[in-house]
């Protein structure tokens, strides 16, 4: 899905970034609100730190509430219509 917008009168376009070496899925990690102590990073895998949570919860019976970090890419680049379109995209 690519989300538009307008940005100071030129038309920017924002979609996942698919450049050689960043993630193709979100990244999913866990971190214990009660000690700090994290999952791995799972990438494309939510139930990997929902296992992690479960099991640091049995191991650590008071250690009950988490944060879920979810990290994504993005880019923003020239759509039709902006100036630079055309020289980043040779058309
Ligand atoms: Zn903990």
């Amino acid at each position: 899905m690519t989300v538009r917008s307008i940005i100071k009168a030129a038309e920017w376009a924002l979609a996942p970034e698919t450049a050689e070496g960043a993630p193709a899925v979100p990244l999913y990690e866990a971190e214990c609100t009660t000690c700090g102590d994290q999952s791995r990073v799972a990438e494309g895998d939510q139930l990997a730190p929902e296992l992690w949570a479960m099991k640091h919860t049995g191991l650590n019976t008071t250690h009950r509430t988490y944060r879920a970090v979810i990290t994504s890419f993005w880019r923003v680049s020239p759509a039709p219509g902006n100036p630079l379109h055309r020289g980043e995209t040779g058309r």
